[in-house]
């Protein structure tokens, strides 16, 4: 039943907003006016001291008050048509600091309630595997990569890095990157020791003052072979689970060097993707995924059959109002 609403779904790009709550010493005024259903209302300040107001409009819009439940709730049929056989692509997106990573991985203390949508859809997945037990043998096993300057990294091996990846499409087992590590998984706490070792080589390189984890796209791809028992068919379906690189547009005037050229990167591959799903929105003919590696990389699973869903995140203070807004259109416009 779930895989026909899947089916039945408008389109395959559904586009959800995260409004992020104030954070605990937070003291700014709220840019959010208000929020029902699929609408989002921002405030925005005029010369003239008249307040001024805009509406966006998504699949859905999750306020401050949202658990993590409830957000995961509606990527639910996604997962079971990952079991089908579909490729599938979730994505955070957002300016540093909106919440991209909590919706994703969950906080840094986390507990049952607060677990993200990584570890709440391979704990689907295993679950609906196990069901399906019967009729179907699954075969479950992960990558996590990263794409920082448009280099691809194994986030898997300690020295991973150092080595520069290539990005292949239409390799014969359906690894877009062959020589990242393939780690067989089966258990929700075999995912989650994975997801330490992801976190802590993301980390490597970081200091307070330059957080590399925002600067990178972050990709858990999670690949699923099943067995069909009676008739013997061979299904693949793949999951690629995404935290973006912060949306943020820095300061020319301010950046130079090694970080004008991360900022330069990222500005160059969130609007490849931004280009590639509008054009799929849109239907168009020509869908130019090679813009960059994050589309390269998410090719097979961009378009097609393959099922799309994107969070992106808000904050709600009035400093933040620029981002937010440059945010909401660049979601208005691939959805
Ligand atoms: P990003 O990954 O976009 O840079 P984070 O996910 O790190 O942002 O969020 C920034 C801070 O806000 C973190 O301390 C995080 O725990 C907190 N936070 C984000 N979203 C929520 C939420 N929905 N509820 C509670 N705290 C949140
Ligand atoms: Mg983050």
């Amino acid at each position: 039943k779930l895989y026909n609403q899947v089916q039945d779904l408008k389109g395959s790009i559904r586009v959800y907003c995260r409004v992020r709550p104030f954070l605990p010493g937070q003291v700014s005024s709220c840019a959010v006016g208000s929020i029902d259903e699929g609408n989002i209302t921002i405030i925005t300040p005029s010369k003239s001291g008249k307040e001024g107001r805009k509406t966006f409009s998504f699949n859905k819009v999750f306020g401050p008050s949202a658990t993590q439940d409830e957000v995961f709730l509606d990527t639910q049929p996604l997962i079971r048509s990952v079991l089908d056989g579909y490729n599938v692509c979730i994505f955070a997106y957002g300016q540093t600091g909106s919440g991209k990573t909590y919706t994703m991985s969950g906080p840094k203390n986390m507990t049952e309630q607060t677990q993200g949508v990584n570890y709440r859809a391979l704990s689907d997945l295993f679950k609906l595997a196990e069901q399906r037990k019967g009729a179907f043998i699954y075969d479950i096993a992960v990558q996590m990569i990263e794409i920082y300057n448009e280099q691809v990294r194994d986030l898997l091996v300690n020295d991973g890095l150092n080595k520069r990846l290539e990005i292949r499409n239409n390799s014969q087992n359906g690894l877009n990157v062959p020589d990242a590590s393939l780690v067989r998984v089966a258990s929700t706490m075999d995912v989650m020791e994975l997801m330490n070792v992801g976190q802590k080589n993301r980390a490597v390189g970081a200091t307070a003052l330059n957080d590399r984890s925002s600067r990178s796209h972050s990709c858990l791809t999670v690949h699923v072979q099943g067995r069909d028992l009676t008739s013997g068919t061979i299904l693949r379906g793949c999951m690629h689970l995404v935290d973006l690189a912060g949306s943020e547009r820095v300061d020319k005037s301010e950046v130079t060097g090694e970080r004008l050229k991360e900022a330069q990167h990222i500005n160059k591959s969130l609007s490849a993707l931004g280009d590639v799903i509008a054009s799929l929105a849109q239907k168009s003919v020509h869908v130019p995924y090679r813009n960059s590696k994050l589309t390269q990389l998410l090719q097979d699973s961009l378009g097609g059959q393959a099922k799309t869903l994107m969070f992106v995140h808000i904050s709600p203070e009035s400093d933040a109002l620029g981002e937010s807004i440059s945010t909401l259109k660049f979601a208005e416009r691939v959805s």
